[in-house]
């Protein structure tokens, strides 16, 4: 089937919403997320505008803070000083990738892990390693919860990551391996690619490679689940060669409609189990 993940991001951003709409009823408060965006990366935009629009919907506040691409890196640490001491925010979320000039480490290594809504902070992603950890990185946990929803099990499967970013590939592969998997995670120097790909029940491709994945390229059954978004020709596409994967593949994902929509939902349902952690 062709994954809607529209439909699926509906479902969580509503029990999202019924969530807060209590919580506010009983306490008065509701969720605050800082959303820092840096430079003028055309995808980040768009992505930081459906992250505050879907704040707005659910009922959690948004504050977005802007800066050209020359800012400093002092600039941004003490902005980052301020918000992690603000008892109203919530959650901080730091709008990857950043320009270059900017050390990304340093940044995201002193959000609070208390508000560190993507998981960018190293303690936290040292506990998503160790599988002990309260939120998994946004996309990660859409990953998960669309192949929940698919009614697949994910125990003994072979699962096939393309991409090895700190954000996307190896947080989604170490939660496939805690969930009993068998993973294999490829990347630009992998040999091969297409033969590792060939034996997956589970292939997940997050590389920004428009076509990288090809119908040769999957098992016939399997689970395709296509992260990449980049632009041609002023539209929006993934990794995955869609229009001839989907005769293959048992269950797809499309681009768009498909783990973005979740990302989000996501997004907004860590900075609910964030503002509940920490006692509003
Ligand atoms: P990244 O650039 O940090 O990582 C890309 C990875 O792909 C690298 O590990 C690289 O080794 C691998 N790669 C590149 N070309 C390859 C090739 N030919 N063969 C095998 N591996 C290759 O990117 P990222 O931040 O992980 O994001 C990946 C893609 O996912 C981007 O297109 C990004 O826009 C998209 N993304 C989508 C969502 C969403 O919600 N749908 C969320 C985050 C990122």
């Amino acid at each position: 089937m062709i994954v809607n993940g529209i439909e699926i991001a509906q479902k969580i951003n509503y029990n999202t919403q019924i969530k807060l709409r209590e919580i506010k009823k009983r306490t008065g408060k509701v969720p605050c997320l800082a959303v820092i965006i840096i430079g003028e990366n055309i995808a980040s935009r768009i992505y930081v505008k459906n992250k505050i629009k879907t704040c707005e919907n659910l009922g959690i506040i948004s504050k977005k803070f802007e800066y050209p691409a020359d800012v400093s890196q002092s600039e941004i640490l003490n902005l980052i000083y301020k918000l992690n001491n603000n008892k109203n925010i919530t959650g901080i979320l730091v709008q990857l990738p950043l320009p270059e000039n900017l050390n990304e480490f340093e940044i995201v290594s002193k959000i609070s892990p208390e508000k560190d809504v993507d998981v960018f902070n190293p303690i936290n992603l040292g506990k998503v390693f160790l599988g002990n950890f309260d939120i998994l990185p946004c996309t990660a946990s859409g990953i998960l919860c669309i192949i929940n929803e698919l009614g697949i099990q994910i125990k003994s499967k072979n699962c096939v990551i393309i991409g090895r970013s700190n954000i996307v590939g190896k947080p989604i592969a170490l939660g496939l391996l805690h969930k009993d998997a068998t993973v294999t995670i490829c990347h630009s120097y992998t040999n091969n690619l297409c033969d590792i790909c060939t034996k997956a029940d589970i292939l997940i491709s997050a590389c920004g490679q428009r076509n990288l994945v090809t119908a040769n390229m999957i098992k016939p059954g399997a689970t395709v689940i296509d992260v990449g978004i980049t632009r041609h020709e002023n539209k929006i596409c993934g990794d995955v060669d869609f229009e001839n994967v989907v005769n293959i593949a048992e269950n797809i994902t499309p681009v768009p409609g498909g783990v973005g929509p979740l990302t989000v939902a996501y997004l907004m349902k860590n900075t609910l189990i964030l503002f509940e952690k920490n006692k509003f």
